[in-house]
């Protein structure tokens, strides 16, 4: 069999090379969570349907995250923090990505190109983290949007187009969208309630006697197949044979994929911590030192800060994590608009602003490079009001 990328945009070729019943398959190993897309091959089994070799391609079909990224992914920053979606722009975001493949199918394509398009656009979701096996090296890692709890709508797509070929409308894709959108409150609630290790330290006690008709958290309760699967790439990765095999869980919907989470993050025991550069939830057990995440930066304030993890950069500089929330530029740019406008009105003098303008250009690139923190950069300004 010749292994192809799923990708690619030349690729599938058909749609029998994508087998059918595709699902979102999960695999929990160790503080990992990997994401699969599979189908049933013609004997009925389910297998990875359009397979790409990771180390002859460097894309993969599938993502894969630290524990508790993928469904903290959904309900994003839960503080309004410079270059990280919050939950609402997540959600905008699908829309449009949803939108723009309906739009396509409504075109002149045929069935088979929206697939092609669709498994396009939805490489921002699925390559992820760091490292060249786990990361395409032809993309920009600042379009990588880091949300692999989406895939069930490529799922959806695909089966639908499949099925249907031109006559497929999107609204059972809709619909799991909107399940989708409507599952953030229920997710953040059980993030910030049940296992935000800041608000509760026993988050399986507390959700045993939690009251879940009063409140909205997420059921442990989930229906799908479990079997046993051979990763064919995760040898590859540490070399270690016996981790290649794994209990792979394929969900009946949405909820499914939830509950399944939900339930493995209660009985393994995690906890989530707020990571202080993207105000982002992801998981720990309870002796793990970190305090950031390792989801990617996808904008900074320092271009080559891109593409790094919070951990990384949070090790650097935990003295000015502000950066990543607030823009220091901003501030600089605030503070010289008065100034300059003091100046013309005459209340400094020339000389008295260009000296100013120098000093604060330098405090706020001692800023930007980590050196100070955002409240020292405040502080400076507040103390460096120019007088005549
Ligand atoms: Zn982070």
């Amino acid at each position: 069999m010749t292994i192809k990328n799923i990708f690619s945009p030349e690729y599938p070729t058909s749609f029998d090379d994508i087998g059918s019943d595709i699902r979102v398959g999960i695999m929990l190993m160790e503080d990992k969570e990997y994401y699969f897309l599979l189908g049933k091959n013609t004997d009925g089994k389910y297998s990875i349907p359009v397979t790409s070799n990771i180390l002859e391609y460097g894309v993969p079909v599938y993502g894969k995250c630290d524990s508790g990224n993928s469904l903290c992914d959904l309900i994003g920053s839960i503080e309004e923090t410079y270059g990280v979606s919050t939950g609402e722009d997540v959600i905008e975001d699908l829309k449009e990505l949803l939108e723009n493949i309906e739009a396509n199918h409504k075109g002149n394509a045929s069935a088979l190109d929206t697939a092609q398009y669709a498994l396009k656009l939805f490489q921002d979701y699925c390559t992820y983290g760091h490292g060249d096996l786990f990361t395409n090296p032809q993309r920009d890692p600042k379009y990588n949007k880091q949300c692999l709890i989406v895939l069930p709508l490529l799922a959806e797509i695909l089966n639908g187009l499949k099925e249907k070929g031109k006559e497929y409308n999107f609204k059972n894709c809709m619909k799991l969208f909107n399940r989708m959108k409507a599952s953030q409150k229920s997710i953040a609630a059980f993030a910030n309630d049940i296992m935000f290790y800041n608000n509760n330290k026993y988050p399986r006690a507390t959700y045993g006697n939690a009251d879940l008709t009063i409140n909205d958290y997420p059921s442990t309760d989930y229906a799908g197949i479990t079997r046993i699967f051979d990763n064919p790439w995760i040898d590859n990765y540490d070399g270690e044979d016996d981790r290649s095999i794994g209990d792979l869980f394929l969900a009946d919907s949405f909820d499914d994929l939830v509950s399944f989470f939900v339930n493995k993050y209660l009985t393994n025991g995690l906890h989530f911590y707020l990571c202080p550069n993207c105000y982002r939830y992801f998981a720990f057990t309870s002796d793990t030192k970190t305090k950031y995440c390792t989801r990617p930066i996808l904008v900074a304030n320092k271009a080559n800060d891109i593409g790094k993890t919070c951990r990384e950069v949070g090790r650097l500089r935990n003295r000015t994590r502000k950066i990543f929330g607030i823009d220091a530029n901003k501030l600089y740019q605030q503070n010289y608009a008065k100034a300059f406008y003091r100046k013309n009105k005459g209340e400094i003098s020339e000389d008295a602003f260009a000296v100013w303008g120098t000093a604060a250009r330098k405090q706020r690139d001692l800023c930007l490079e980590g050196a100070i923190s955002y409240q020292d950069l405040e502080e400076w300004f507040d103390k460096n009001r120019l007088v005549d």
